[in-house]
């Protein structure tokens, strides 16, 4: 489980302040207006800025003191940062290792999660000759390589189309079942967090407004949510 208790960034123009429990094998979906503060949320968690107070725990581990790299936790942006002069088999191998230089298991990883993401076909192509929604899977299996239990996501299928996007939510529900992550999926499509959510959080102003369950988006309960539901 992954908790934030009170876990506060202050800004001069905000204070951001998170209190939020994740569990393994569910998918927390963070929704909520632009500049809410969501994926400053996901930079606190992940340890990619600084922590003013509060606790950030998974399984009563303390993550604050470990740096990103040492955290049990892998982060996909919307931009996947893939490296376009790289084959995609190596794209998804520097997440296991910065020279490339994976040992015969790593090899066969990567080769698994290729295939478990359906991309298996295209190890040895470059990411400028693939679709969009076949380079946010092999951002994706870069991530899933790493076998992190907990996995944070900014908007990773926001600029595909629908039909893709439902598509990649499909793959990233049965991937969190399979290996019981936990995971955090910011994005602005309440649809989305109703598809594949288990929990859904409203950020909104720094703070967490309402959580719970999907009924959240069929009976809001503060004005600001109804106001960002259009209600
Ligand atoms: P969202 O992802 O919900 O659109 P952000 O997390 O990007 O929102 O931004 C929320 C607010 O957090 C910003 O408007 C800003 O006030 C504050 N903030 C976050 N990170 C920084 C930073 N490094 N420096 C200054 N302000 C920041
Ligand atoms: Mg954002």
């Amino acid at each position: 489980m992954l908790q934030l208790n009170n876990l506060c960034s202050r800004y001069p123009e905000q204070e951001l302040c998170f209190t939020l429990a994740a569990n393994a094998g569910e998918v927390t979906a963070l929704i909520g207006p632009s500049g809410a503060g969501k994926s400053t949320l996901l930079a606190m968690v992940g340890g990619f800025t600084k922590i003013d107070s509060g606790q950030l725990l998974h399984d009563d581990q303390d993550l604050l003191p470990l740096t990103p790299a040492r955290r049990p936790i892998t982060t996909l942006f919307q931009d996947n940062n893939l490296f376009w002069h790289m084959t995609v088999y190596q794209n998804i191998a520097i997440g296991l290792a910065p020279s490339l230089r994976l040992t015969p298991e790593q090899q066969a990883r990567v080769q698994q999660v290729a295939s478990q993401v359906g991309i298996e076909a295209l190890l040895n192509r470059k990411p400028a000759s693939l679709s969009g929604g076949q380079q946010q899977r092999v951002g994706l299996a870069r991530c899933l390589a790493r076998r992190q239990p907990v996995l944070l996501l900014d908007e990773p299928f926001s600029a595909l189309d629908p039909a893709l996007r439902f598509e990649l939510l499909e793959l990233l529900r049965n991937q969190t079942d399979r290996l019981q992550l936990t995971v955090l999926l910011v994005t602005h499509h309440p649809e989305e967090a109703a598809r594949v959510a288990d929990n859904i959080a409203f950020v909104h102003d720094g703070r967490i407004l309402e959580q719970g369950k999907r009924e959240l988006l069929s009976a809001p309960q503060t004005k600001e949510l109804k106001a960002y539901l259009g209600r």
